[in-house]
């Protein structure tokens, strides 16, 4: 099915379900509404449904699936709209900050030190870290980012945060975790939308499963050497029928696991250049006998001397696992 036959069908619905309600009684806010499915009926027929009515450009695509009564692109809402869009996102923004992890969380040798920061309102980022109840000293620990930006892309995020959380009660191999939130999300996800995540669990012993589902290369620097972590599967959400697999590495005191999204590395200057990952490798190995926290500080800062005042074009996200 198409777009705009799906948005006919789920206007149609709408009709369907506001006449039952006008059966059991009208109001002006019912007739309203019929008034504007009415409308957008006429002009998906007319062929100008989906174009703002200020500036006559299309209406993103993301507010049209979500809203197929919108009416005019986010650069063109009415006051009110604004106001209910200003709420929505100030709402969003508190139910994600909610949602992360505690600063420099400790589980038995694990260290950690995460820095998040979304780019406009809400982040479609995604950082975690999981202590489970009935493994001594064993710690899960999640980076991701979700396809396309903005509210509907920290809803998804907050999806993941729900399924990971769950996921991880039933302590099977973390590549199994990972290839069951794959089918979870593609069967409750809009088409086209994914995520890229690195899952892994630490152990007491200093065992470390990695499984890194299309997200960014982890850096690890291992007996004061850096190195990189290789992808081993595609996106979640992206085929349902993926298998994962895992990569295992051993973590001795000192050693270090850094995570991060692709808003650190893709970040340009004004000379559009990217940061880069053999820059974030620089840093990290000039600097790793540093504690978790210096660590991430550096590295925010050296990104953000190297941007020099060029704003964010993306979510960051960076974690840092140190092993004692
Ligand atoms: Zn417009």
């Amino acid at each position: 099915m198409n777009t705009q036959d799906y948005l006919r069908t789920q206007l149609l619905d709408r009709k369907t379900r506001l006449l039952a309600a006008m059966k059991r009684g009208s109001s002006d806010h019912l007739n309203s509404l019929m008034r504007e499915v009415d409308t957008a009926l006429e002009k998906m027929a007319g062929g100008t449904y989906g174009i703002c009515e200020t500036c006559h450009d299309s209406i993103e695509h993301e507010r049209i699936m979500t809203d197929p009564l919108a009416r005019n692109c986010l650069d063109h809402l009415s006051p009110d709209e604004q106001r209910v869009l200003e709420r929505d996102l100030d709402l969003a923004f508190q139910v994600q900050t909610k949602l992360l992890p505690k600063k420099d969380l400790e589980a038995g040798r694990w260290r950690t030190a995460y820095h998040y920061e979304p780019a406009g309102p809400v982040s479609g980022d995604y950082c975690d870290l999981i202590i489970p109840e009935r493994e001594q000293g064993a710690l899960y620990f999640f980076t991701g980012d979700v396809s396309g930006k903005g509210v509907a892309s920290s809803i998804l995020m907050a999806q993941l945060y729900a399924m990971f959380r769950s996921l991880t009660r039933e302590a099977g191999p973390i590549h199994e975790v990972v290839g069951t939130a794959n089918h979870l999300f593609c069967e409750s996800v809009i088409v086209g939308h994914f995520a890229t995540i690195v899952a892994g669990k630490a152990d007491d012993a200093g065992g470390v499963e990695i499984c890194n589902a299309g997200h960014c290369l982890p850096v690890l620097v291992k007996n004061g050497e850096v190195e990189i972590l290789p992808s081993t599967g595609f996106p979640i959400g992206m085929f349902c029928k993926s298998e994962y697999e895992s990569i295992r590495v051993n973590l001795r005191p000192e050693d270090t696991l850094i995570l991060y999204s692709d808003g650190i590395t893709e970040a340009r200057n004004s000379s559009h250049w990217q940061y880069g990952e053999q820059r974030l490798r620089e840093v990290v190995g000039a600097n790793f006998m540093l504690a978790p926290q210096d660590l991430l500080r550096v590295c925010v800062e050296d990104l953000k001397k190297f941007r020099n005042g060029v704003p964010a074009s993306d979510d960051m996200t960076m974690l840092v696992i140190r092993r004692t």
